[in-house]
């Protein structure tokens, strides 16, 4: 267990999405296999680059959810110990409580709440659609997190994460690191500079696994406006959880199990150790500053 059994959620910061055409038949196949890759690959915008708004329509934001989605059953830890959803109601809560704090103390910047839209099927982001062949990712032109509750079944059955919760942690962390960045500006590396061992893509995505780990190390003494504590003190078998989901997600284990050979040249994410080891680093320092991945000469 994780969460502090008795301690409140607060639904406010996720909204479920999702259409009913949650039959949408992808991922059988290999081509399902390399979209799920590509949006999992891409954290931070697996669409078009540039996003433009004009295929936004904000009206599909927030179309009822399936009751799996049903949020009103997330009210305490103990929902967030038992139920995926919930997890990652608490999860977002228990980091934006972190950098509400942390932003304005290490960086000097102010923190903006961003949303988490948790849907089934498929929903609108202003990146494009989102839908069960992206994967988790953070939309920076309407600042919005958006994964897909189907998506823990793969990142344990598909890519090989153990099935602890704080392997799920990581995803929704990671995520609200990209939204840091954003708030940091530094986000627009990874655009300028798409792919390839070094790249800024590469550095942009080892910095949010570094962020994850700055919040882990807090998340057992974070509180939320009530004075409250979320998260239990992690354990060794949390911090391993944490690591396999990293290394699940690295390019060359993914490089390695669909093409056979791993190819640095490509990589946009970073390698399963790298991603490792940069979780690592910012949960030991516990600081933001550490995770200056711009200007590492070694990543
Ligand atoms: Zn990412």
């Amino acid at each position: 267990m994780t969460f502090n059994e008795g301690a409140d959620l607060d639904t406010s910061q996720v909204r479920s999405g999702g259409s009913s055409r949650t039959g949408v038949a992808i991922g059988g196949g290999a081509g399902g296999i390399i979209l799920l890759i590509i949006g999992l690959l891409l954290g931070v915008n697996p669409f078009e680059q540039g996003g433009t708004s004009s295929a936004f329509d904000p009206s599909q934001i927030q179309q009822a959810g399936t009751s799996e989605l049903d949020l009103s059953q997330c009210k305490t830890g103990a929902d967030a110990n038992r139920d995926d959803v919930c997890r990652v109601v608490g999860t977002v809560n228990s980091v934006q409580d972190y950098w509400r704090e942390a932003l304005p103390a290490d960086a000097n910047r102010q923190y903006r709440d961003a949303y988490t839209v948790i849907y089934s099927g498929q929903t609108q982001s202003a990146c494009g659609t989102a839908s069960n062949a992206v994967g988790p990712f953070y939309c920076p032109t309407d600042e919005q997190v958006y994964i897909d509750a189907s998506f823990f079944d793969d990142l344990t059955s598909r890519y090989g994460a153990d099935g602890g919760a704080l392997a799920q942690m990581y995803v929704v962390a990671h995520e609200y690191g990209h939204h840091v960045q954003n708030i940091l500006g530094v986000l627009q590396y990874a655009q300028q500079d798409r792919q390839g061992a070094t790249s800024g893509a590469v550095r942009v995505e080892l910095m949010a696994d570094c962020l994850a780990g700055v919040w882990a190390n807090h998340a057992s003494t974070t509180e939320d406006a009530d004075g409250t504590t979320l998260i239990q003190p992690l354990t060794e078998a949390d911090i391993e959880s944490a690591l396999s989901a990293a290394a699940a997600v690295g390019d060359d284990r993914i490089q390695e199990s669909t093409t056979g050979r791993v190819n640095p040249e490509s990589w946009t994410h970073g390698s399963s150790e790298q991603r490792q080891r940069w979780f690592m680093t910012g949960y030991e320092s516990g600081n933001l500053n550490s995770c200056d991945t711009l200007s590492a000469q070694q990543l």
